[in-house]
């Protein structure tokens, strides 16, 4: 079935991802290095060199599929079956790298590019060749294959939570592994879907990735513990008599030829070892059942890429697991084979990164046979061509003398196999069409309803924190701007205070100069004024009367006088005349006078009326004046009110920045126990390492001397050797150890790093919350003291929480770089491994011994150590008796007085009428308060019978 084998080696590339959400929140830091520009990934001191290195500083991820993928898919038309994997630990990225997530990667991920690439190759030989396309997707579960396209078993096995029965249910028999006669490892009972679009690929592919997800009960979970192998089975036929001369195979003189090649894509489970602190029998079980797969493809891989073993011929133990036996080819076998590392960058991951990254570098010495697939029929035809050919040659050359019946057998055979061919082909056509036609119609049968289930995925929640626990801190981180707004309040109120003081005074001005125009009429008083006024008009008529009388008798008279004119009377008529003219002139005063008198009568009348106006003014200026003064009053009111409560606030706020003093204190103060804690203990580690890394150099070179006398075959010299034996055995102990310490140490030191980290994501919520203006809310769960925090301290406590997480992310990688050294050599002593050099049975006996004498003692120890527990437990416990009962004392003082105190009060309260009793009373209680102690009760009876 072979014409060109040659050998290449598994490739290897690494994928970087970058630092997710949750590793940023957690505050970690990086500690994977690439060397720019060469294909090296650097953790602490260790230094790897691999194929190709993607992301964090090597080549861009999406130059991944050109370079490590397409020549695979390539590869495929020629007849060479690929795989490509992904290894790593959970959440390193393997899914996203492979795109079989639903979510993520599906458009970026290696297998929707590999089925891009196909499509558009076929697109472009279609007129050459003929092509059939068969996609399988199955997942291996604790030892257990799914079918992740059989839709039924799918379907079921979600209503069964996820456990893969040990039949499947739908009634087909379980998928088995099986193995032809030739080798070939092929999947009995698995799904395979003919498909003949890049749609229909595509619809497996996310059908396979839904089932996979909804068939568990937990995806995170179940993803991490199972491997995922999608599977493209690509077919050709050369058409007959299609012959191109550019495709230059070999066969090209055939009429018609067959490939057939598998690519299988793997994304396998979580690598994380199962913990090793923690004795739970439970943890390591699952572990290692998780594994299964996992723990052969190493022993698979180490076997494999020991070229020392692979000289001896030593066994592949591919049988261990079903993954193995599945990627039995892909491995050492007739593959291309690519291994995609996924590593994350994050220091609390750097263990697991260094495994993996050892994992990675043992496979690369991995040797694989790649192979053109011919197809086995094909090959048959091929004979019965060869035959023919052969048969009509033999009957061109006995064409000459044969006999003719000999000839005309020889026809006929030649007729009956040309016939048998033909049929054969007819046959071979027909069920491959017929088988095309079933598995399309199985297909869509299979296709039913696919519920989509949409997982939220882990949404962390938001700190909520409680507004009030702010407002101190905006207090003084607005300290500026409410000091503004109170001057500005102070000053306004001022502003309006004199506006008001100024309209008041107006109004009094107002007031007083109608209040002095009022008093000029306010002096006469009115009506008298009118009286006298016209008992004077009167007095004025009535001496004008009097006159007018006067005026005509002495008029008669001059006429009477006239009458009898004579001197005499001519002078007494003078005198008349006289008389009479200042009468009349009399008269003309008084009506004068009397007119003048009407004159001012009318003008008090109209004075009258606007001393009345005035008043009305008056008064309506006073009322508004009162007005005046109430608002005044008012706002005056207001004022001191305002005023008296920010004094208030700002008594409040003066006794919170006391206290906030006193917390930034004490903060400091935890600040620098911490950080000192820290670095005690971080020392403390580094010492342990620094132990582990030693024992671990010492070992490995005297492993090396162990080795060699053990193969130099020198017969054991007695006490020396024994001696060294048992100097190595306690140096193995030693080792184990101080793994264990160390182990403990990482572990205690990754807790330390989340709660330091947990704490300073807080805080930056914090920070960012008040940065926005937003006013944050107190934390459910003690978050509050946190949220609490002045910007001052918090800066503070932040930059102090960086600085610990820096210097505890040191001590972390450096802790995880050896733990990954002496996981990687006890892997290699595991089971009989670390005997090995033992030889001869007189050693083992006294190593034997050896031993049972360290057991022995360290069980003594034991027992004494726990017997010396059980008497510090017998005296802590005495102990804690003594506390609570003193507690308890002082808690039954602590009442007695406060009762005796209420008593005091009271008393006092009630004798305060009676001075004699009330000194009387202070006496006694004074009294009693200096005796008190000495007999509580009888005292409180007597007092109260006082
Ligand atoms: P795995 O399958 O190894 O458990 P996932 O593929 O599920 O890991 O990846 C874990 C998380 O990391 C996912 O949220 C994924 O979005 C993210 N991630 C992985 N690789 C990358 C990458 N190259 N770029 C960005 N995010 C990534
Ligand atoms: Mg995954």
């Amino acid at each position: 079935m072979d014409t060109a084998s040659e050998n290449c080696s598994v490739k290897v590339a690494v994928h970087v991802r970058p630092l997710i959400g949750d590793e940023r929140a957690q505050g970690c830091k990086e500690c994977v290095a690439v060397t720019h520009g060469n294909p090296q990934v650097q953790i602490g001191t260790h230094s790897f060199t691999f194929d190709h290195v993607y992301g964090n500083g090597g080549s861009p991820s999406s130059a991944m599929f050109g370079e490590c993928v397409a020549p695979l898919v390539d590869g495929l038309f020629q007849g060479y079956n690929a795989t490509v994997l992904a290894y790593g630990q959970t959440g390193s990225g393997k899914t996203y790298t492979m795109g079989t997530g639903l979510r993520e990667g599906f458009q970026t991920g290696l297998i929707p590019q590999v089925m891009n690439a196909l499509f558009n190759k076929i697109e472009t030989l279609r007129h050459q060749m003929e092509f059939q396309l068969h996609v399988s997707f199955i997942e291996i579960l604790k030892e257990e294959v799914r079918d992740l396209l059989d839709s039924v078993s799918v379907s079921k096995s979600v209503t069964a939570n996820g456990h893969a029965g040990k039949v499947s249910i739908s009634g087909r028999p379980p998928i088995q592994i099986r193995e032809s006669s030739n080798g070939v490892i092929t999947l009995a009972g698995s799904t395979e879907v003919a498909v003949n679009t890049l749609q229909e690929m595509a619809a497996c592919l996310e059908q396979g990735s839904l089932s996979r997800a909804t068939g568990s009960t937990n995806m995170n979970n179940q993803s991490s513990r199972s491997h995922a192998i999608f599977t493209i089975t690509l077919e050709q036929m050369r058409k007959l008599h299609s012959v191109s001369p550019d495709n230059g195979t070999p066969d090209e003189d055939m009429d018609e030829e067959y490939f057939c090649a598998k690519l299988h894509l793997v994304d396998l489970a979580g690598s994380e070892r199962a913990k090793r602190t923690g004795s739970d029998g439970l943890r390591l079980k699952e572990g290692i059942h998780i594994n299964r797969g996992l723990l052969a493809l190493g022993n698979v891989i180490s076997a494999l890429g020991d070229e020392k073993k692979r000289r001896e011929g030593v066994h592949v133990p591919y049988r261990d697991s079903k993954l193995t036996r599945l990627l039995q080819d892909s491995l050492g076998g007739n593959s291309k084979t690519v291994m995609i590392a996924c590593i994350s960058p994050a220091d609390i991951n750097a263990e697991e990164s260094l495994n993996t990254l050892k994992y990675a570098n043992r496979a690369r010495n991995i040797q694989n046979k790649p192979v053109v697939n011919r197809d086995l029929i094909s090959s048959d035809m091929q004979k019965l061509r060869q035959q023919l050919k052969y048969l009509q040659a033999e009957l061109c050359a006995r064409a000459g003398g044969a006999p003719s019946d000999e000839v005309q057998v020889l026809k006929g055979r030649i007729a009956w196999l040309e016939a048998t061919n033909e049929d054969l082909c007819q046959e071979l056509h027909e069920y491959r069409s017929r088988r095309a036609v079933v598995e399309h119609c199985e297909t869509d049968a299979q296709e039913g309803p696919v519920s989509f289930v949409k997982s939220d995925g882990l949404k962390r929640g938001f700190q909520s924190i409680d507004s009030s626990d702010y407002q101190m801190d905006e207090a003084v981180s607005d300290g500026n701007s409410s000091e503004i707004e109170e001057v500005a309040k102070e000053w306004e109120h001022a502003l309006w205070q004199n506006t008001m003081d100024k309209e008041l005074n107006e109004l009094n001005k107002r007031l007083e100069q109608k209040e002095s125009e009022m008093k000029l009429f306010g002096d006469v008083d009115t009506e008298a004024l009118r009286h006298h006024f016209g008992k004077k008009i009167m007095e004025l008529e009535g001496e004008k009367r009097i006159v007018q009388q006067e005026r005509d008798r002495l008029l008669a008279e001059i006429e009477n006088l006239a009458a009898n004119s004579d001197g005499h009377t001519q002078k007494m008529q003078d005198g008349h005349t006289l008389k009479l003219k200042a009468l009349e002139a009399q008269i003309l005063e008084l009506k004068k006078k009397q007119e003048s008198q009407v004159e001012l009568l009318k003008q008090k009348h109209k004075s009258d009326e606007a001393a009345k106006r005035l008043q009305a003014e008056i008064q309506s200026i006073k009322a508004q004046k009162v007005q005046l003064q109430n608002k005044i009053k008012q706002e005056a009111e207001q004022f001191r009110q305002w005023k008296a409560s920010r004094e208030k606030e700002l008594l409040q706020l003066k006794k919170e920045g006391r206290k906030n003093e006193f917390e930034r204190h004490k903060l400091e103060a935890l600040n620098q126990r911490q950080k000192m804690v820290l670095q005690r203990k971080t020392e403390e580690a580094a010492i342990a390492t620094k132990r582990l890394k030693e024992l671990l150099e010492a070992r490995k070179s005297s492993a090396r001397e162990n080795s060699v006398n053990s193969t130099g075959y020198t017969t054991p010299t007695g006490q020396s050797n024994e001696k060294s034996l048992q100097k190595w055995l306690e140096h193995e102990l030693e080792v184990s150890a101080n793994v264990h310490e160390v182990r403990f140490k990482y572990e205690k030191q990754s807790q330390v790093q989340a709660a330091l980290a947990d704490e300073l994501t807080i805080l930056k919520q914090v920070d960012q919350l008040s940065l926005n203006g937003h006013s944050p809310q107190r934390g459910k769960n003690g978050h509050s003291r946190l949220s609490s925090l002045s910007p001052n301290a918090r800066m503070e406590r932040i930059a102090s929480l960086e600085n610990m997480l820096n210097m505890s992310s040191k001590a972390l990688v450096e802790m995880a770089s050896q733990l990954s050294e002496a996981e990687e050599r006890e892997r290699a002593l595991v089971g009989r491994g670390r005997w090995n050099h033992l030889r001869f049975m007189g050693d083992a006996k006294n190593l034997l011994q050896y031993m049972f004498n360290v057991a022995a003692e360290t069980r003594f120890q034991l027992w004494e150590k726990d017997t010396e527990i059980k008497e510090i437990k017998e005296q802590l416990n005495d102990l804690v008796a003594l506390l609570k009962q003193s507690e308890a004392q002082r808690k039954e003082l602590v009442k007695e007085q406060r009762m005796r105190e209420q008593a005091v009060t009271i008393a006092l309260a009630s004798s305060a009428s009676v001075r004699f009793s009330a000194q009387h009373f202070m006496f006694t209680s004074l009294l009693i308060l200096h005796t008190a102690p000495v007999h509580p009760v009888l005292t409180i009876s007597w007092h109260e019978e006082i």
